[in-house]
């Protein structure tokens, strides 16, 4: 099974490569198909409702009985005409995001925009529903054009900033819950940001309780699915897009200790290893930086009596995390 995943997943990247090299060549064999099908794509803004209505009506009757094959073939097609679109109204280069392994429209506009056309297509075609794509394409069209009237400049520095005052005012509430009752539920908070009003989103949304299962098997898709619906929420002040700046991960658990100089004690010894319970928050973010805070909880006979005082370790990069893109200005 594990390998059968391993070789599904190469195949998946030697043809989203394969894209890259020949995006034009797929996008006009598409037009092509659509057009034997008396839908007529001439690569304007306003023909995508029709392409739309191809992509939905062409999942309608293969959907029953496509092979796993056939539909890659509809994403690839649509999602290289989809690039061909923003590359040709709007501007850019074709790329590659590392973060999701898939095919990018790097620099929309000249304005940093990232558009990830596969991503989006995928949606329709092989869930049936979505943002739809006339929709997607304007929301990329106003980033790129308010990034070029200098509306949409992100202060990195300061958007950290309210992000750590975010994270220590949720790791309070999660003290309180902890000492108050002794537990606490593992929760994952998206962070989105209004670039408009320069400030984090206000609202105080109730972080997500993801299941035990849903940590263990499906953490990265978990995630990914929480900051790409984070971003239908508009701003609570100004009612306009908001873009993901990362999420923060907070559980109790276990820390192991080292014992003497042997290292870690081995979990094979049947010994239980020594080892410290804490309130543990990751941190990650699309600015590139990360961080981990770790409280020590001390309890007697069951009893919280201390929850000691964070201790912060910052992160560069995707180390221990889930990667994400490496920009906010991703579509
Ligand atoms: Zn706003």
């Amino acid at each position: 099974m594990q390998r059968r995943r391993r070789i599904e997943m190469e195949e998946v990247e030697r043809l989203r490569r394969q894209w890259l090299e020949r995006c034009e060549e797929l996008s006009e064999a598409f037009v092509e198909e659509a057009a034997r099908r008396g839908i007529s794509l001439d690569y304007s803004e306003t023909v995508l409702q029709g392409l739309e209505r191809f992509l939905r009506r062409q999942r309608a009757t293969v959907s029953v009985r496509i092979s796993q094959k056939a539909r890659r073939g509809l994403m690839l097609g649509a999602s290289a005409y989809l690039a061909q679109v923003i590359l040709r109204n709007m501007g850019g280069k074709l790329g590659w995001e590392t973060s999701f392994q898939t095919v990018s429209v790097d620099d929309v506009g000249s304005q940093g925009i990232k558009a990830l056309p596969l991503e989006r297509v995928r949606e329709p075609v092989e869930e049936g529903w979505g943002e739809p794509l006339k929709e997607y394409y304007q929301r990329i069209e106003e980033a790129v054009e308010a990034r070029a009237r200098g509306d949409w400049r992100l202060n990195e520095a300061d958007a950290w900033g309210q992000i750590q005052d975010r994270i220590h005012s949720l790791r309070e509430v999660g003290r309180h819950t902890l000492g108050d009752t002794g537990r606490l539920d593992a929760s994952l908070l998206p962070l989105t940001y209004c670039p408009a009003c320069r400030r984090l989103d206000g609202r105080e949304g109730a972080p997500l309780k993801p299941r035990l299962d849903q940590l263990r098997r499906g953490f990265p898709l978990l995630v990914r699915t929480t900051l790409s619906e984070a971003r239908w929420d508009r701003c609570s002040n100004c009612g306009g897009q908001l873009l993901p700046l990362g999420y923060s991960f907070s559980t109790l658990g276990w820390h192991l200790l080292r014992s003497g100089e042997g290292g870690l004690r081995s979990p094979l010894s049947g010994k239980v290893p020594e080892r410290e319970e804490v309130y543990l928050t990751a941190l990650n973010t699309t600015l590139q930086r990360g961080m981990f805070l770790r409280g020590l909880v001390h309890r007697a006979k069951k009893k919280i009596t201390e929850i000691e005082v964070d201790e912060l370790e910052e992160l560069k990069g995707g180390q221990f995390l889930v990667p994400l893109p490496s920009t906010p200005f991703y579509f």
